[in-house]
């Protein structure tokens, strides 16, 4: 019988997701890899655990999560099910749709036929009533922003979300998605994009947003930023300094192509490395406290393989400040490396 720490809301952080009413934990947890059927269910539960334990009180998902897709809803759903059996008003559980999950017309993109769909599927596939943020996965093209976001609202409306919420679009889009969600009466609470010292997109000016970043769209607009892979991947730790060790995500072939460490990106690692060690931290730790230097950042959204990996991605708390001196050092090697494979689901 699992009973949670007693301590677990004080020893987290946790910052408010905009302008909004919900404060989200500074580090949350994403089930993207790892959580599938494949996976031993008693490590995923380990893991859930123990950030629960710490006050991870957001965990996050998306209909495709797995694999199998579906499956990471799978297990979740079997731990509110029996450990987390009473806490679900503890947690902000969140799913999305966007990707490929079913065959055909209806399984994958921005209709309204399909989001609905995939909600109900994911409540199912979680045993739960209702999500606490409902995210369009990525940027549509080819669907009016009209029935994507209404499709959101109708999930906000109707109980089965509590808040909805945009991942992957660009500055541009965003601003548009804005523009429509004020007028259909939807609120957006928070917008999920990539981000680590290794792929600083949403800081960076958008010419078609009048040179705005997506975070001054965000900052000025009131949505939390929830940014994820923030150790892009796995490379901003120390596992990847001198090569791709076996089991590790670049080994496994998928998301993460090996492709991406060059000697050039290793170096970096390295010089990085040095000067998280000179702060005392992990580079994952530094890596961490860096995406959150900017308080328009709510929360940093990591994955893990195992519960000790989370811990030592949670002592990233311990010390979030940096000098200026540190920030101009960092500066010089936290440069754009190429693995932003989000990058087309953003815009066109
Ligand atoms: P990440 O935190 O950048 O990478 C996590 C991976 O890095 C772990 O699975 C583990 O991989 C390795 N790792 C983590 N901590 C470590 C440590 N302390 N030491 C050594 N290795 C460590 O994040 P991510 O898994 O790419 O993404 C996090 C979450 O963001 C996902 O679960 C998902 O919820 C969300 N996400 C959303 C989207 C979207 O389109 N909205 C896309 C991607 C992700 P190993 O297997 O190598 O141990």
């Amino acid at each position: 019988m699992y009973v949670p720490a007693q301590d677990r809301y004080e020893t987290m952080t946790y910052r408010r997701a905009g302008r909004s009413g919900l404060d989200l934990p500074a580090v949350s947890l994403g089930l993207w890899q790892n959580f599938g059927s494949q996976d031993p269910y008693e490590t995923q539960r380990a893991i859930v655990l123990r950030a629960v334990d710490r006050g991870v009180t957001q965990i996050d998902l998306a209909n495709n999560y797995g694999p199998p897709p579906g499956s990471a809803e799978e297990s979740f759903g079997r731990m509110l099910a029996t450990d987390l059996r009473g806490l679900r008003d503890e947690l902000v559980v969140t799913t999305k749709a966007g990707y490929r999950q079913w065959p055909g017309p209806y399984g994958e993109f921005g209709s309204r036929k399909y989001l609905l769909a995939s909600l109900d599927q994911s409540l199912r596939r979680l045993g739960l009533d209702h999500v606490d943020i409902f995210y369009s996965h990525r940027y549509d093209a080819e669907t009016p922003l009209e029935e994507t976001l209404g499709a959101l609202r109708t999930a906000v409306e109707s109980g089965r979300a509590v808040y909805a919420g945009i991942s992957s679009y660009s500055a541009q889009r965003t601003l548009e998605a804005l523009e429509v969600a004020d007028r259909i009466g939807l609120r957006l609470l928070v917008h999920q994009p990539s981000y680590s010292m290794l792929n600083r997109w949403v800081e960076q000016p958008d010419d078609e947003a009048g040179g705005r970043s997506l975070l001054d769209v965000l900052g000025d607009a009131g949505l939390g930023a929830v940014v994820f892979s923030p150790l892009a991947q796995g490379m901003l730790t120390e596992k990847y300094l001198h090569g791709v060790p076996a089991g590790s995500r670049a080994a496994r072939g998928g998301s993460f192509s090996p492709t991406f460490l060059t000697e050039e990106v290793q170096e970096r690692l390295r010089a990085l490395a040095a000067i998280a060690a000179d702060r005392g931290q992990s580079l994952a730790q530094m890596a961490l406290a860096w995406a959150l230097r900017d308080p328009r950042v709510t929360s940093v959204l990591v994955g893990a393989s195992s519960p000790e990996q989370l811990d030592e991605n949670l002592g990233a708390l311990e010390r979030l400040d940096f000098t200026e001196e540190e920030l101009t050092r960092i500066d010089e090697h936290a440069v754009d490396a190429g693995i932003n494979i989000w990058a087309p689901r953003s815009s066109d």
